[in-house]
């Protein structure tokens, strides 16, 4: 599931966060400034989808592997039930990250992790931070909830502006319900140094909740990113979110969960409809189990995108280096007319990402996805000197 709603920047503007340099998105003027719809692409029916190249919404293109398949379709015996055995899931992440279950909260995809907190700790009146773009479902979510989001900018290269957090956090102290990193960021693809994750931690009031949203987490190769699982077993007031929908291509089964200390998870229970499907819960013990398979995916991933990138610059377009499994590409013009030139040519890529609109954002597909895509962009983009950019 990708966000629907593309965040604009027209918003309420006001107070300290101004003079930070933030921008606060009140509830209204949020929802307001969202209302340009869904900038999904309106497709027909079921032929019509399965002949696209699906390359918008991050997803794994190659489906469960048969470890995942096998479990789930043992499961499929529980279907009549409200009550059954759930295959250990809570008990089998506890494990994979060395926590106790009481830290485990799982939900209906890490979208609802995010919900749940934004309900927990930022309704009425309270306050998310972070900055934009970056995954906005999380500021959709507090403004429908009476909440508000506290923006800032990336930095000229593409980095999250920890110092300015820090800044935008601490002045606005009373009101902040927690912060908010998606690490690495989504849309850019971009990881935030573990230093830096540290010094925002430390830089903050220790007692407010720093959301750490890892759903890109299994693509990642560079050394500076550590997952901030760690932090939990300190006992610092930091929940992880992760994800069953990328690397263990299970988005439509939805199953995604929270790590974080008993007390948040308490605080955040309450929220939860608790009602994630029993054939996921199999298939999710499978997915964690089943690395072998995950390693391929990943390194399939990579390769492609490696691929990709080299073929988009070598017609002149710049590339935000990713460490994830999509990428963002330097279009240099408005990216909504490109997104709409790509659909008509059976390509479906990401849908803009405010500020950012001359920026389009790719996710890596399979390989004959990808070569569908360099046939596209070839068309629609030329290369960046050429002037077919028409
Ligand atoms: N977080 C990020 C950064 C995402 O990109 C997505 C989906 O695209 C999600 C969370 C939500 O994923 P899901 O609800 O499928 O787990």
């Amino acid at each position: 599931m990708d966000t629907k709603f593309a965040v604009s920047r027209r918003g309420f503007v006001g107070g300290v966060a101004t003079a930070l340099g933030a921008l606060t998105l009140e509830p209204d003027k949020f929802l307001l400034a969202q209302g340009v719809g869904s900038q999904q692409p309106k497709i027909g029916g079921e032929a019509e989808y399965d002949a696209f190249a699906k390359l918008a919404a991050n997803e794994n293109p190659y489906g469960p592997p048969d470890s995942v398949l096998q479990a789930m379709t043992h499961a499929m015996k529980y279907a009549n039930r409200y009550g059954y055995p759930d295959g250990g899931i809570v008990e089998e992440i506890a494990k994979h990250h060395g926590v106790k279950p009481e830290n485990v909260m799982i939900a209906a995809g890490s979208g609802e992790i995010l919900d749940v907190v934004g309900s927990a700790f930022a309704s009425n009146g309270k306050k998310a931070v972070g900055v934009e773009p970056t995954y906005s479902q999380v500021y959709q979510h507090v403004t429908s909830v009476k909440g508000a989001a506290i923006t800032v900018p990336l930095r000229e290269d593409h980095g999250q502006d920890i110092p300015a957090l820090i800044r935008v956090t601490r002045h606005n102290y009373r009101d902040v319900g927690f912060v908010y990193l998606c690490n690495p960021n989504n849309p850019t693809g971009v990881v935030i140094p573990k230093q830096e994750v540290r010094q925002l931690l430390d830089g903050i009031p220790e007692d407010t909740p720093v959301l750490i949203d890892e759903a890109y987490h299994h693509f990642v190769e560079s050394p500076d990113y550590a997952t901030s699982v760690p932090y939990v077993l300190e006992g610092r007031s930091v929940i992880v979110a992760r994800t069953f929908s990328k690397i263990a291509a299970l988005a439509g089964m939805r199953l995604g969960y929270a790590i974080a200390p008993r007390e948040l998870i308490q605080q955040m229970r309450p929220y939860s409809t608790g009602t994630i499907n029993a054939i996921v819960k199999h298939g999710g013990v499978a997915a964690l189990r089943d690395t072998a398979s995950q390693a391929q995916v990943k390194q399939i991933t990579l390769d492609l995108r490696k691929k990709t990138v080299g073929q988009v610059q070598s017609l002149g377009y710049s590339v935000i280096p990713s460490e994830t499994n999509f990428f963002m590409i330097h279009i240099k013009r408005p990216v909504q007319p490109v997104i709409a030139a790509f659909q008509q040519r059976g390509v479906l890529v990401g849908r803009p990402f405010p500020p950012m609109l001359d920026y389009l954002r790719v996710s890596v597909g399979t390989a004959n996805e990808m070569d569908r895509f360099m046939v596209a962009f070839k068309e629609v983009m030329g290369t960046a000197t050429s002037g077919s950019r028409g």
